[in-house]
């Protein structure tokens, strides 16, 4: 197994059950995330063919086998490293406009996580944090035909749902419907921003492919948080 400091010092860091379960979770997350983004590839590369340049599924393809790959060595892992982890490769890996906004989701989200607590609604903010970073480094914002407008709702979702005291596997598939329909929502756009924004309203009556993308990452979310890895304990669930 290979060995460097991202395989060894996160682990250290895990010092409670709460740490351990956030951890699990994230992992299965990103694990789960990566594999159905690598298995939609072509589709999605299909989707950008139409209103951008025909390379999303093949870029971020490439950015989710690193992430695989990687999370294969760090079986364990602070959740906060683990996904800043996802972001570093991410950035490096991906070429075009979703690999710095999709880097900095999970570096932001990662970064905001270490000062969190390791709970549900910790990622959730943590997650928030993440989304409002991807519209601060893109210039954009829900109903520009992108990302956001899946991500926007669906973190927002994930949060109230929380924090009206569901646990995390009924907010998550709350927040997978909240995201898809954010998502269905583009076709009826025309875009603002990225490449799709150069066809005006020929890109009318298309998904966007980055939105297609992001949704999913959150069902895969509800995916890892509806089968709890078997350490965690029921309480820090909520
Ligand atoms: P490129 O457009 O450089 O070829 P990709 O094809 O990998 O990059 O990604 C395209 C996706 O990136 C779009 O479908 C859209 O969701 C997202 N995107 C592009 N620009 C922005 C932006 N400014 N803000 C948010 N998302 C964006
Ligand atoms: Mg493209």
């Amino acid at each position: 197994m290979p060995t460097n400091s991202t395989a060894t010092t996160p682990a250290a860091r895990i010092t409670s059950a709460t740490d351990r379960a956030s951890s699990e979770l994230v992992h299965a997350w990103l694990t789960t995330g990566a594999d159905r983004i690598i298995a939609a590839s072509v589709q999605l590369t299909e989707l950008d063919a139409r209103i951008g340049d025909g390379d999303h599924g093949i870029n971020l393809g490439r950015g989710m086998t690193a992430v695989r790959q990687r999370l294969g060595e760090v079986r364990a892992g602070a959740s906060d490293e683990l996904l800043r982890m996802a972001g570093r490769l991410l950035i490096s890996t991906v070429g075009g406009a979703s690999g710095p906004l999709y880097g900095t989701l999970f570096l932001e989200a990662g970064q905001a996580l270490a000062d969190a607590p390791g709970t549900p609604v910790g990622l959730a903010d943590a997650l928030s944090i993440g989304v409002a970073g991807v519209g601060r480094r893109g210039r954009s914002t829900v109903g520009q035909k992108t990302m956001l407008d899946t991500l926007v709702p669906a973190v927002e979702t994930l949060g109230a749902e929380l924090r009206a005291g569901h646990d995390l596997a009924h907010a998550a598939t709350r927040a997978a419907a909240a995201g898809s329909a954010g998502c269905e929502a583009t076709r009826a756009m025309a875009a603002q921003r990225g490449r799709a924004s150069y066809l005006g309203d020929r890109a009318i009556g298309h998904l966007d492919p980055g939105a297609v993308s992001s949704l999913l990452l959150i069902e895969a979310l509800a995916l890892a948080a509806a089968q709890p890895p078997a350490s965690t304990p029921a309480d820090t669930r909520r």
